[in-house]
């Protein structure tokens, strides 16, 4: 068996063109288009690569969009005054803060100031407990973007059991939720997880996202299982690699997804899809 390939970069295409579409059709009615600030403190390369890619994709759709970029030193308390600004400002419907901050900062004292209606990337407090209530409003990023990824399998995630290594507010935990949703069944796994190769064996779907280049091997993968690589990991020769065996993944896996041109597409594009979201909840709101 080769797996069939869950093509991010295709995926993410379409989902652009879409919202393109959409802002135009907004626009043409006399509302504003969605604006993005996106905010970067200090000069991390690989913050700087993702804020690049991110502000170029809002161009692409129609978006208005913003670019803050604090030095390294910034203090805290001008951070939070600029998202105060940020939020008061009716041209902004969402801002991003882009993470990690540097160690001087509090990263949640920072999320939890931006007003949950321009929280795109769904990590307020609020819009958590939202999603983990089944009455999702802004849901995280990454994991939305792979629940639009499985959609195109055609697959009934229905009662399928689910495993996620990795337990990061970004990543897993919004994972598991999404994937509860769908009424999986879900194991979430960590460091300290006992037996993780026998329970991804019994997985009906993995989603890897633990940071480490091929952590998990082919064999481990049931027959017909669904393989999603969050993962991205620079290798020694500058290569990108996902968390999990891709040659050795794909003769067992049903569908799987590459690194680079799987998840980290996605990303970006349901960052505009949030956005887009947040401006017409802005819109209504208005009226
Ligand atoms: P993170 O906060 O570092 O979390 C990593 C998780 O992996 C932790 O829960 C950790 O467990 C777990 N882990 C570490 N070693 C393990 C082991 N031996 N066995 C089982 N679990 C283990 O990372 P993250 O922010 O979630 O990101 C994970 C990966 O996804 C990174 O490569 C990152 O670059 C990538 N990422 C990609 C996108 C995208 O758009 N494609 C978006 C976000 C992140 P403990 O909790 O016990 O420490």
């Amino acid at each position: 068996m080769t797996a069939n390939i869950l093509d991010g970069k295709a995926i993410a295409a379409e989902l652009r063109q879409t919202i393109k579409v959409k802002v135009a059709e907004r626009v043409a009615s006399g509302e504003r288009a969605p604006g993005l600030a996106v905010v970067l403190v200090g000069q991390d390369p690989a913050s700087e690569v993702y804020v690049r890619n991110k502000r170029r994709s809002c161009e692409e759709v129609g978006f208005y969009s913003e670019s803050h970029d604090l030095s390294a030193d910034a203090s805290q308390e001008s951070l939070l005054a600029l998202i105060d600004t940020l939020n008061a400002k009716d041209e902004i419907d969402g801002i991003l803060v882009q993470l990690p901050l540097p160690d001087h900062i509090d990263e949640e004292a920072v999320i939890e100031r931006i007003l949950p209606t321009k929280d795109v990337d769904g990590f307020h407090p609020y819009n958590v407990g939202r999603l983990t209530l089944k009455m999702p409003i802004l849901r995280p990023c990454t994991p939305k973007g792979v629940m639009t990824m499985l959609k195109k399998t055609g697959q009934k995630l229905e009662g399928m059991d689910a495993v996620i290594i990795g337990q990061s507010n970004i990543v897993g935990r919004p994972m598991a939720m999404e994937l509860l949703a769908e009424r999986c069944t879900i194991t979430i796994c960590h460091s300290r997880t006992k037996d993780l190769e026998q329970k991804v064996r019994n997985a009906d779907v993995v989603v890897a996202a633990v940071g480490r280049a091929n952590f998990v091997p082919g064999e481990w993968i049931k027959k017909g299982a669904i393989v999603i690589d969050v993962g991205i990991n620079r290798l020694d020769t500058g290569k990108l690699a996902g968390d999990v065996d891709f040659e050795g993944c794909k003769e067992n896996a049903s569908w799987i997804t590459p690194v680079p041109g799987g998840v980290g597409p996605m990303t970006i594009a349901t960052l505009l899809e949030n956005t887009l979201q947040a401006a017409e909840l802005h819109s209504e709101v208005a009226e």
